[in-house]
């Protein structure tokens, strides 16, 4: 077996799996990440403990699936990540080499109630110009990765329908920040529509976000 290190990623994957229980985005061995550098992609073992997980544990696959390094096998999720990997375009082009994928509470509750969040906050135009729901179907499956890359097409997240949800983006940092601004704008709603009828933004005005937030941040940070 070809030894692949991806040091860097499987540390990232690492500490992004602890951080996803810390910050209560899942609970349990619930949710996986990835991280992808060239042709390999190093990726949480399925059903381990985070609290466990050391860099060196982290299973390291090649982008048909097969494990090129690390003993564990990797998360059920794999034709999720992977299809993210081989088909999701970032909608401005910029690379794709992070997936999270969260049960977080607040947005598996919306992914109950929707077919796309409705837009209460300019903060989801981070993900695009809507952020949709892919319907329901079994954990690990092929027809699950196929619905959420529907659900994807020209976003940088959506929704599983009664099972959490998907971000992606140019490095781990990236994809986790958008999981957390999906849950807190989901919770947001909840928030919202617990006390009466939120207002939501209009879509040309999400949209206008979407360009206005290209020039967002100090120059020439991602
Ligand atoms: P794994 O432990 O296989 O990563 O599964 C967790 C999960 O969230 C499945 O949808
Ligand atoms: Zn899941």
């Amino acid at each position: 077996m070809a030894v692949v290190l991806l040091n860097e990623q499987r540390t990232a994957v690492c500490d992004h799996a602890r951080r996803m229980v810390a910050d209560g985005l899942v609970v349990g061995t619930s949710g996986n990440v990835s991280a992808r550098a060239g042709e390999y992609v190093a990726v949480t073992p399925t059903g381990v403990d985070y609290g466990s997980l050391r860099p060196d544990d982290i299973p390291v696959v090649a982008l048909d699936g097969s494990v090129v390094d690390g003993s564990l096998r990797p998360t059920s999720e794999l034709p999720m990540h992977l299809a993210v990997y081989r088909e999701a375009e970032d909608p401005d082009g910029a690379p794709v080499t992070a997936v999270v994928h969260t049960h977080s509470v607040h947005a598996t509750a919306v992914s109950t109630l929707v077919d796309e969040v409705p837009p209460v906050h300019y903060i989801l135009a981070t993900l695009g110009p809507s952020v949709r729901v892919a319907p329901y179907a079994t954990y690990g499956t092929t027809e699950l990765a196929e619905r959420m890359l529907a659900a994807l097409d020209g976003r940088r997240g959506c929704l599983l329908g009664n099972h959490g949800t998907v971000t992606y983006g140019d490095g781990l940092d990236a994809a986790y920040h958008r999981a957390q601004q999906l849950e807190w704008a989901c919770r947001l709603w909840l928030l919202a529509r617990s006390a009466g009828t939120p207002r939501v933004l209009p879509p040309a005005e999400v949209e206008h976000v979407v360009d206005r937030l290209r020039g967002y941040g100090q120059p020439g940070a991602r």
